[in-house]
């Protein structure tokens, strides 16, 4: 056996031989059942938010059990935003949500999917380090699960790990495992988020996929200590029971979880249950303390927030198919969440198809706004109408953040119609552009060609220092800051001076003063920009600076 209490790869052990119940870590695992998108990922960053305030150390991981290394590779239109950590992860966004609940940041780590776990059986194979022996899903694969699952658990109470997916899919079969051979040696407990839907004509919930979903699970072994259900409206009695008595469950481990008007409600709807009170109870702890005041008063503001602020999102990843996308955006939507309710304002967002405003210009579809974001993107689509939105925000003072693509173009857009520069783009969609204005980062073009294109962009936390007297440094009230990167090009160096001959101001730039990190534009109520991607790390109880002061413009 190793530290981690996994046995060696040389071995066979199948799990069961070692069981021996340890005190640490304890899990709470988190399971889905019926269908995905139920929000899995507020249940358990829920659960781990309660029990941190209620006085443990708490870390929450995700399990991917998709192919992939990562979601970097991934489109956001199919798997929603890529979530960046402080130490270059491109993750899961789930991870995002569990460093909001938790306010803390969390390694890359914690995103643990079957490419990580199959591309290390497959390394040891090759090194001869399983002894000559067949190499097997179980125990093999299981246990570089089960190793992943307690590296990331190590040094805290309570560790609190979701798996993607539906059980039933073949795909996260090997996880389910994992957790079942977990179950028996340390200790546990396994939380089930289901569906219940209402049939209208009806006019009742039904039961039966729940019931369902549970009987599948138990094929893995696994019992559900706790069984959350999702609905539109709420779990009535009757339909309680029923869950309970087909289910073998106590009543009070049946969970109402009803559609809400914000997932920051959900810990305080778990209380009231006291959910968290009877998980701690099954761990063997008790609640120690209780620090959900802040957090309590942060709903409070949600509750007392009823002045508008319209926000638009402008961005490509607006619709996949006849659906509007809610995901591709999260991060940036939950800052402006943050920021709002801190002000105690009800923050009113709609994403806008940059695309669209090509075809009808920025006017028409941006006039309804108090103030316009344009987020991180990738490749050609839309980026005209990403130029024209920030083209308008510039001339008619309408207050402006740009994110990393969002910055680049507000570059390209201020050297085209104020430095005259004309066909200045970025090389990102003009490689032959006669003013490259934002160029590829010289490292990054060897890596593209060698397609090497999996975790190597510039990513994760960087300093920035910012300039004395701008309003970015006003904002942060500090020189030195850190925030999180993920991208391959940057402001051309060559540019920096005509484009400040003109006004623009670089606020900020990397240490070595060769990257541009900030910019903005005196004498315009808020036309501010980053690199870097500051959405990532704003928290409900600590909203990030520049997005309070967009906020606060866009009502100015
Ligand atoms: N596509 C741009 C780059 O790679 C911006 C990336 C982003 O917005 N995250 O530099």
């Amino acid at each position: 056996m190793n530290s981690s209490g996994v046995s060696s790869p040389g071995k066979r052990n199948n799990g069961a031989q070692e069981m021996s119940t340890k005190e640490w870590p304890r899990f709470v695992f988190v399971i889905g059942g019926v269908l995905s998108g139920l929000g899995k990922g507020v249940v358990t960053a829920s659960i781990a938010k309660v029990i941190q305030a209620y006085g443990y150390k708490v870390t929450a991981i995700k399990i991917d059990p998709y192919v992939n290394i990562d979601a970097g590779t991934m489109r956001p239109t199919e798997h929603g935003e890529v979530f960046v950590t402080d130490d270059g992860g491109e993750i899961d966004q789930d991870l995002g949500t569990y460093e909001r609940f938790l306010n803390m940041n969390l390694p890359k780590k914690n995103n643990i999917t079957t490419g990580q776990v199959y591309l290390e059986v497959i390394k040891r194979e090759r090194a001869l380090e399983y002894g000559g022996r067949d190499v097997q899903i179980i125990p093999d694969v299981m246990n570089e699960a089960k190793r992943r699952i307690l590296e990331a658990s190590q040094g805290y109470d309570v560790s609190i790990v979701e798996v993607g997916g539906t059980t039933g899919d073949i795909e996260n079969l090997v996880f389910l495992f994992a957790i079942r051979s977990l179950m028996n040696e340390y200790p546990s407990v396994a939380v089930m988020v289901t569906y219940a839907p209402l049939l209208k004509n009806v006019g009742e919930l039904k039961t039966k996929p729940t019931q369902h979903a549970i009987a599948k699970l138990r094929e893995t072994g696994i019992f559900p200590d706790f069984v959350v259900v999702r609905s539109e409206t709420g779990l009535d009695e009757p339909r309680r029971e029923k869950i309970a008595r087909s289910c073998f469950i106590p009543k009070d481990h049946i969970i109402d979880d009803p559609d809400l008007d914000s997932i920051y409600r959900l810990p305080l709807l778990f209380e009231e249950q006291n959910l968290i009170t009877k998980i701690l109870k099954k761990l063997g702890l008790e609640k120690r303390k209780d620090e959900m005041q802040p957090w309590r008063e942060f709903v409070a503001k949600i509750d007392r927030a009823k002045k508008p602020v319209r926000v638009g999102i402008v961005g490509k990843y607006v619709a996949y198919g006849s659906a509007e996308h809610k995901d591709v955006y999260i991060s940036v939507m939950e800052a402006i969440k943050h920021a709002a309710y801190h002000l105690e304002l009800k923050p009113e967002i709609k994403q806008v198809s940059s695309t669209e405003i090509e075809k009808r210009g920025a006017a028409a579809l941006l006039k309804g706004f108090d103030g316009i974001i344009v987020p991180g993107g990738f490749g050609t689509t839309g980026v005209g109408g990403k130029i024209e939105a920030i083209r308008y925000c510039r001339e008619n003072n309408v207050p402006f953040l740009g994110l990393c693509f969002g910055m680049q173009l507000a570059v390209v857009e201020f050297a085209r119609n104020v430095c005259k520069l004309e066909g200045a783009h970025t090389t990102e969609v003009d490689p032959d552009t006669p003013h490259p204005v934002v160029d590829i980062i010289p490292e990054q073009k060897e890596l593209i060609e060698k397609k090497m294109y999996g975790a190597t962009m510039r990513l994760g936390a960087w300093p920035a220092v910012l300039k004395e007297g701008t309003l970015v440094h006003k904002l942060y009230g500090k020189k030195e800051v850190s925030e999180r990167h993920r991208h391959r090009y940057e402001v051309n160096p060559k540019y920096v001076e005509v484009l400040e001959k003109h006004g623009l101001v670089f606020s900020g730039k990397s240490p070595d003063g060769i990257l541009m990190e900030f910019l903005e534009l005196p004498n315009h109520k808020f036309f501010v920009a980053t690199q870097a991607h500051p959405e990532f790390k704003s928290r409900p109880l600590n909203p990030h600076p520049l997005f309070l002061g967009f906020i606060r413009a866009c009502i100015e």
